[in-house]
C-alpha cells in the first residue's frame, strides 16, 4: 500500500460521514422554508393529515392547523402502503391540493416522493420533499433528491441503525443538496404496545455527529393519538428541532393512520405543551449544538 492509499483509510477512518459531519461544516445546519427556520432557535412544528384524501378534507384540515398558528403542512399524495390493497393516495391531484393549501392558507407543503418516476412532479409542488422510512435504503432515490432544489425530509428507516442513516443523508448531500432534515419516527423492536418505538437517544447521538436538524414524528412511532402528546413532549425534552404530527378533522373516517390523528383540540394542547418545554430546553439545544 503507498503512502497516498494510506492516507485515504485514515482519513476515511476520521471522516466516515465527510459531508453530513461536523468535520466539514462548524454550524449547525439551518434549513429555511418559507420564513420557518428549521434547526434554529425556534421549535418547528409540522401538522396534517396522513393522506391527501379529499378537497374538503384537505381544506378543513389546513384551515383547522393555520388557525393554530402550524406554518408547514404535511399529507401524503402518493401513500406507501403495506398492503396494495389499501389506499394508495391521490396522485398528481393530491399535490394540487397541496398546491391550493399553500394559495389559500399561505402554507408551506411536506409530502412524499415514493419513487424516482414521481419525484419529479413531489419537486415541482411541494416545498419540502419527503423521503420516507421504507425509501431509507432507496440510493437511487436518495441521489435524485440530492439533486432536487427543494430541502428533504428524511425519515430513519424502521431497522436503521444510526449509521445507516446518517450515510443516507450523506447520499444527498454528496449530490450538491446540503438542505436536509433528519426525522426519528420509531424503529422495530419486540414492544408490541406502541406501532414503533421513537428511540429519543438518536436525537442527542444525532447532535454529536451531525449538524443537519433533526425532528421527530411521534405519530408513526405511537400508532395510537393517545400516547402521540407524551411523545411529543419527551421529543422535546430530548432535544428535537421540530416535530412531524398527523391530524385528522375527522379520524374515524380517516383513509389512512386514523388511530394515530389528533384532533384539533389535542393538537393545539401538544403546542402548548410542547413550547413550554422548548423554553426551557431549547436555549440549550442551540448553544451546545454550535
Ligand atoms: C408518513 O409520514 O405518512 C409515512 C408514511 O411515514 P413513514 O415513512 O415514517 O412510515
Ligand atoms: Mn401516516
Amino acid at each position: 500500500m503507498n503512502s497516498t492509499e494510506m492516507k485515504d483509510i485514515s482519513t476515511m477512518k476520521q471522516k466516515p460521514y465527510r459531508l453530513v459531519g461536523w468535520d466539514t461544516k462548524l454550524e449547525k445546519t439551518v434549513v429555511k422554508v418559507g420564513d420557518v427556520e428549521i434547526g434554529g432557535d425556534e421549535l418547528t412544528i409540522i401538522a396534517g393529515p396522513c393522506a391527501v384524501e379529499s378537497h374538503e378534507q384537505v381544506m378543513t384540515i389546513a384551515a383547522g392547523v393555520s388557525q393554530l398558528g402550524i406554518k408547514l403542512f404535511r399529507g401524503g399524495a402518493y401513500k406507501p402502503r403495506t398492503s396494495p390493497y389499501s389506499f394508495q393516495g391521490l396522485g398528481l391531484n393530491g399535490l394540487k391540493m397541496l398546491a391550493e393549501v399553500r394559495d389559500v392558507f399561505g402554507l408551506r407543503i411536506v409530502t412524499e416522493a415514493v419513487s424516482i418516476e414521481t419525484i419529479d412532479l413531489v419537486e415541482e409542488y411541494a416545498d419540502v420533499i419527503q423521503i420516507g422510512a421504507r425509501n431509507m435504503h432507496n440510493f437511487d432515490l436518495l441521489r435524485r433528491a440530492g439533486q432536487a432544489r427543494k430541502p428533504v425530509l428524511l425519515k430513519r428507516g424502521m431497522c436503521a441503525t444510526l449509521e445507516e442513516f446518517i450515510f443516507a443523508a450523506e447520499y444527498i448531500l454528496i449530490e450538491g443538496n446540503s438542505d436536509v432534515i433528519l426525522c426519528e419516527r420509531g424503529i422495530r423492536t419486540f414492544n408490541d404496545h406502541t406501532r414503533n418505538t421513537l428511540d429519543l437517544a438518536v436525537v442527542p447521538a444525532v447532535r454529536d455527529i451531525s449538524h443537519l436538524p433533526i425532528i421527530v414524528d411521534p405519530s408513526h412511532a405511537a400508532g395510537d393519538y393517545k400516547k402521540v402528546i407524551p411523545l411529543a413532549c419527551a421529543s422535546v425534552g430530548a432535544g428535537t428541532d421540530g416535530i412531524i404530527v398527523e391530524v385528522h378533522h375527522q379520524p374515524e373516517k380517516a383513509l389512512s393512520d386514523g388511530p394515530q390523528a389528533l384532533s384539533f383540540a389535542m393538537l393545539s394542547r401538544m403546542i402548548d405543551q410542547v413550547n413550554q418545554i422548548a423554553s426551557i430546553v431549547r436555549q440549550d439545544v442551540v448553544t451546545l449544538a454550535t
